[in-house]
């Protein structure tokens, strides 16, 4: 009995995660919920949002929680960069290196020991871009 809850629980897992890598858009979780029910029609958002903070903990995926917005999945848990559009809220990977010498300076000049970074661009997206312009 419990054995077949917990097959159950790491086949809805297993359905998350491929979900989330299967995207680049950084769902939240209701959206990744939405994508979700196609293949698990009675999953409710409570059952995605724990299974994210499971994957999380087990270090297969990201969670990507700023102040003051919601908080969005990574499929990735490989450290990188992001770019958010302040108009759209569209979060995309930045293509670039990730720059360990930061941590170093950093550690340099301070008697922290830094585990990791994480780091955010914001602006304003092609899209969003062409809109204002067309309204000017
Ligand atoms: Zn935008
Ligand atoms: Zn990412």
């Amino acid at each position: 009995m419990l054995k077949e809850r917990n097959l159950r629980m790491t086949r809805q897992r297993q359905v998350i995660l491929e979900e989330l890598r299967a995207t680049d858009q950084h769902p939240s979780a209701d959206a990744l919920h939405e994508r979700v029910k196609k293949k698990l029609p009675r999953i409710s958002l409570g059952t995605v949002y724990r299974n994210l903070e499971i994957l999380t903990e087990l270090g297969e995926i990201r969670t990507i929680a700023l102040a003051g917005s919601l908080k969005r999945f990574d499929g990735i848990p490989q450290n990188h960069y992001h770019m958010r559009c302040m108009r759209c809220d569209r979060l995309v990977d930045a293509p670039m290196d990730v720059v360990d010498s930061l941590e170093r300076v950093l550690q340099e000049k301070t008697e922290f020991r830094i585990l990791s970074h994480q780091l955010e661009f914001t602006g304003i997206c092609p899209d969003c871009q062409a809109l204002l312009d067309d309204n000017a």
